[in-house]
């Protein structure tokens, strides 16, 4: 059996841009900047599952299934995201 390749994760904080609230957690894979984030890879949810933040009611993302698996592609300048903390 070969070893699955290292890849560096980190936890992140998902926030929304317009008024601050903590919309989830997530486990980030590589690096580089956060573009989508699998459903399944999302360890604390904030939100009501609806796409939308819970604080202010704004759309941030948007369901697509990337490889066979559901994932929110982030709507650029409506999140961002703090706490880089290496795994
Ligand atoms: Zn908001």
């Amino acid at each position: 059996m070969p070893k699955p390749p290292k890849v560096s994760r980190r936890n992140i904080a998902i926030h929304c841009l317009k008024c601050r609230t903590l919309l989830y957690r997530y486990l980030k894979a590589g690096s580089g900047g956060l573009v989508k984030c699998f459903v399944e890879r999302i360890t604390e949810d904030r939100t009501a599952g609806d796409l939308r933040c819970p604080g202010c009611g704004q759309e941030f993302a948007r369901l697509r299934m990337i490889r066979g698996k559901p994932a929110h592609k982030i709507i650029s300048g409506k999140i961002f995201t703090r706490g880089m903390t290496r795994k």
